[in-house]
């Protein structure tokens, strides 16, 4: 018997609590105010003008859909940069984005000429190195959070990433880090970026959240546009399982940046070959919808608007925990939860305060005192605020 996944583990426990006053604060996925998962109203669109469509159920080309691929580039690049006016993308759609790091990992493992170790934030999303191993790449850490600030460690980064081995691969979230909800400022990319350059990193750009962070697409894409402007040798790895609420659709995609369209070509037959004999084709439904929100200029509207309500909701949120939290008489600084962005947030609580919560509040979240900010809604953010109390006093 193997050990119960540590996140996905978190929803199993909040589903045998009977308790009715329950929260749970682990699973990363958007709810409504209501706690009811989100179909999108532009997903229900796209459904429906697909449907209308009358399409036939053929296999996929095992790169995907070439239209959700070329779409999917152009959200995160922008419409003018040199990856798509010169077609430099070799894009493949993958099973969403864990799909995308996995294949783009079995990628380096097989061609990369460099440094095989994969250095990663700490801490950073759970998956990230059991990804990395399987496919088999060495996997180290860099400083990402301190804790004494609850914020970036940008200094500690910095020092850390000079002295990566030359040539080595670095892992980026690309905005709303998960699990700490902490992200670089502008001009931090733009030195981590210069100091990358110098060491001649391999970037993995992870992007699972775009548009989720500051509720803006082009907002949160900075640091793929950036990374992509200065020609950094990269690969980018995007999920539509936030964004468009695509989840269980198992969307995303994968782009290898190359330096030419001969390159795109080689990189492409062998992207082929590595996915050909692990699940042969991708699954035509959620990329259907992804490009058609993503092609469609109404639909692409209305999608717009639903990605910045579902980010400006959370940012409510962490505004009203503190509110709620100064309310119920805590004395403490709650600052860094309005401070970080995206679906998590990063209490600061220790696995002792955590394990308060959920034994004696039925409040679920990860040991590391992560909370997803979408599980919390109007109703029940004041208990929420005043166990954490209870528990942090
Ligand atoms: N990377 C990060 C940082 C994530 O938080 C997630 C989702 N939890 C993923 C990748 C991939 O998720 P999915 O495979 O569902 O797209």
């Amino acid at each position: 018997m193997g050990p119960p996944d540590p996140i996905l583990g978190v929803t199993d426990a909040f589903k045998r609590d009977t308790n009715p006053k329950k929260v749970n604060l682990g699973v990363g996925a958007y709810r409504t105010d209501e706690g009811k998962p989100w179909v999108l109203e532009s997903v229900r669109q796209a459904e429906a003008t697909i449907l209308k469509e009358n399409l036939d159920k053929e296999y996929a080309a095992i790169s995907g859909l070439a239209e959700f691929c070329q779409a999917s580039a152009r959200l995160a690049f922008g419409d003018d940069s040199d990856v798509i006016k010169n077609q430099t993308n070799a894009t493949v759609q993958c099973i969403s984005g864990t799909g995308s790091l996995r294949i783009g990992a079995a990628f380096l493992a097989k061609w990369y000429q460099g440094n095989k170790t994969v250095w990663i934030p700490n801490p950073t999303w759970g998956n990230h190195t059991s990804v990395m191993k399987h496919a088999g790449l060495d996997v180290k850490s860099y400083r990402y959070y301190d804790p004494k600030t609850i914020g970036f460690d940008f200094k500690g980064a910095i020092e850390d990433i000079k002295n990566i081995p030359e040539t080595s691969i670095i892992l980026f979230h690309a905005c709303a880090h998960n699990p700490t909800g902490v992200d670089p400022q502008k001009e931090q990319w733009d030195e981590l970026s210069s100091v990358v350059k110098n060491r001649n990193l391999f970037v993995i750009m992870d992007m699972a959240y775009q548009g989720f962070a500051s509720g803006n697409i082009d907002e949160d894409a900075y640091a793929v546009r950036k990374f992509a402007k200065d020609k950094h040798n990269m690969f980018l790895a995007q999920s539509y399982a936030k964004n468009m609420g695509l989840y269980g659709e198992r969307v995303g995609a994968l782009t290898i940046v190359c330096n030419d369209k001969e390159d795109v070509d080689r990189v492409m037959s062998q992207l082929k070959i590595i996915i050909r004999p692990m699940y042969s084709n991708p699954p035509i439904n959620g990329a259907r919808i992804a490009a058609k929100i993503l092609t469609n200029q109404d639909i692409r509207q209305l999608w717009l608007k639903e990605v910045k309500l579902m980010a400006d909701r959370i940012i409510t949120m962490r505004k009203q925990l503190v509110d709620n939290l100064q309310k119920v008489g805590s004395k403490k600084n709650w600052q860094h939860i309005t401070d970080q962005i995206g679906m998590f947030c990063f209490t600061g609580l220790d696995q002792q305060q955590v394990e308060r919560l959920t034994k004696e509040f039925s409040i679920y979240l990860t040991k590391d005192g992560r909370i997803s900010m979408a599980g919390l809604t109007s109703k029940n953010i004041e208990y929420v605020a005043n166990a954490i109390h209870e528990c942090t006093k």
